[in-house]
């Protein structure tokens, strides 16, 4: 069997985190180096490498990552928030294991425009 990603352990609860919502799907954990008040991780337990990885059958998990981002949004107080998915290196991508991050709390401003 595969090594275990640095996130299953989270979620598997063998690496300690802050986990703020979690069910038999997913997991979510406040980042340890938040860029923002608000700053979760969402992942499913699915070791989903990355984004581009993602199969036609595993898209009910992955909309249901949104649910749970709209979830700890809510438990957060976040009225706005930014969802970002960063997919391979260059992209910043450092942990491979598919996560939405859920960042808030304050002005993000537009990262896609001009
Ligand atoms: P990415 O750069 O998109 O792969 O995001 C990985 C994120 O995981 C980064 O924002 C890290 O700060 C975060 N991270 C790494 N290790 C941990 C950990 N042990 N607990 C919580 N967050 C982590």
């Amino acid at each position: 069997m595969a090594e275990k990603t640095l996130f299953q352990k989270i979620a598997d609860r063998e690496v300690p985190a802050d986990i703020v919502y979690e069910d038999d799907v997913a997991v979510a954990f406040r980042d340890i180096d938040p860029v923002a008040p608000v700053h979760v991780l969402c992942i499913p337990r699915k070791p989903i490498p990355r984004a581009d990885a993602v199969e036609p059958e595993d898209e009910p998990i992955v909309g249901h990552l949104f649910t749970v981002a709209r979830k700890v949004a809510a438990q957060e107080g976040l009225e706005d928030y930014r969802l970002v998915v960063n997919c391979g290196e260059k992209a910043g991508q450092t942990v491979f294991h598919l996560h939405v991050h859920l960042i808030g709390g304050r002005d993000l401003g537009n990262m896609t425009s001009g």
